[in-house]
């Protein structure tokens, strides 16, 4: 420990890069291609960015496997900017949509499209967070412009375990923010994928918009032209000034993901590095805990509670120091709520995990053999 690489990173966005990302940015920084610029310094529309665009793009196709009627776009606005694009581009096409409701993220989207059209929940907010009632329950609307859920609800830990029941065949949108490019996904099935880059596969910055063609052409007519997926599409991707920069630093980061297995890669290494942390969780003796139910649990981001089921704050503020002691940082819950929650991001290594779990132990040993008490 001690050296500026040793610093393990679980935070939940912005998050880890990879390192080895970082070094060819630092490498390339001052001089692009040898052009004697930065990217940085260079016109969005030179052909220096042009290839970049234009291959940051391919990289996402060929890493999602993304079908010919389906388009690649990048956007500002981040993942919140999102959500009203989403509403502002589809939800005219009946007037109203669907919104499966699991957690922050998800909520947070219906209450923005529920200024451009009429939101329709599907289910009420379960008792148990985490908890997806009967199928048999669910009010959808034939009729619904589109039916949205949220793939991974960063801050609650919550994983949607497959595609959303969906029997009027409605197009699906869904927020990948947090876990694109960590599991293989059909995009076929979807009507848009998008999300903000910053938890697996860039900085903050871009958006990715993956949407069917048949989507397009459609939008409200006061959506902005910076959130009109048409015109994105239509200056392929070049409306206005993008954030060169992020998009440069993404594109690496996909080419890291095609060096490294590719999704599938990505996929393997995060059950690995989820299992490991559950298992270290739930072999505890109830000294940390899970707030949410198996089924549900996200593979990406791991919520957990100090001290037994609700927490012990002066305890879970101990973990946190002695954590930052062995330079491990942003393992600190959402404020809203609370506890701890370990990022298992794309560029985190299961080495890390273990050396996470490691602590997690010998802070329980500690902890159990000073109050000399079990929890
Ligand atoms: C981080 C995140 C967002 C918000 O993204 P911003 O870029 O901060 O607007 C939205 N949805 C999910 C699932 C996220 O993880």
């Amino acid at each position: 420990m001690g050296s500026s690489s040793s610093a393990l990173n679980f935070g939940a966005g912005p998050a880890k890069l990879p390192r080895e990302v970082l070094e060819e940015v630092q490498n390339e920084l001052l001089s692009y291609n040898k052009s004697g610029m930065s990217i940085m310094e260079m016109s969005h529309r030179s052909p220096e960015y042009s290839k970049i665009n234009t291959d940051a793009q391919a990289a996402i196709r060929e890493l999602l496997n993304v079908p010919d009627n389906y388009m690649v776009l990048f956007m500002q606005g981040g993942g919140v900017g999102g959500f009203a694009a989403v509403a502002m581009n589809l939800i005219n096409r009946t007037g109203t949509a669907d919104y499966i409701v699991t957690g922050t993220w998800s909520a947070s989207a219906a209450k923005e499209a529920a200024k451009y059209g009429k939101v329709n929940i599907v289910f009420p907010k379960p008792e148990k967070l985490g908890d997806i009632p009967e199928t048999s329950t669910w009010n959808l609307n034939p009729d619904a412009s589109y039916l949205y859920y949220c793939d991974n609800e960063t801050v609650d830990g919550i994983e949607f375990p497959n595609m959303p029941y969906n029997p009027h065949d409605v197009p699906i949108v869904t927020d990948m923010s947090s876990s694109i490019m960590t599991k293989k996904v059909d995009v076929s099935k979807f009507g848009v994928i998008f999300g903000g880059a910053q938890k697996n596969i860039g900085p903050a910055g871009v958006v990715f918009v993956i949407i069917r063609e048949d989507l397009l052409g459609k939008p409200m007519d006061i959506c902005p032209s910076i959130l009109n997926f048409t015109h994105i599409y239509k200056a392929n991707s070049v409306h206005n000034t993008p954030a060169t920069l992020s998009v440069y630093i993404m594109e690496k980061v996909l080419q890291w993901i095609k060096k490294n297995g590719g999704v599938e890669g990505m996929e393997k290494q995060s059950l690995e590095k989820s299992v490991f942390l559950y298992k270290a969780i739930e072999n505890s003796n109830g000294f940390y805990s899970s707030p949410i139910d198996k089924k549900m649990r996200s593979r990406i981001n791991v919520p957990f509670r100090v001290g037994g089921p609700n927490g012990d704050e002066s305890l879970e503020a101990k973990f946190l120091e002695e954590a930052e002691k062995l330079r491990m940082y942003q393992l600190k819950g959402h404020r809203t709520v609370g506890g701890m929650r370990a990022s298992l991001y794309n560029a985190v290594t299961l080495k890390e995990v273990k050396l996470l779990v490691e602590f997690m132990e010998e802070f329980q040993n500690y902890t159990l053999s000073k109050s000399n008490q079990t929890i």
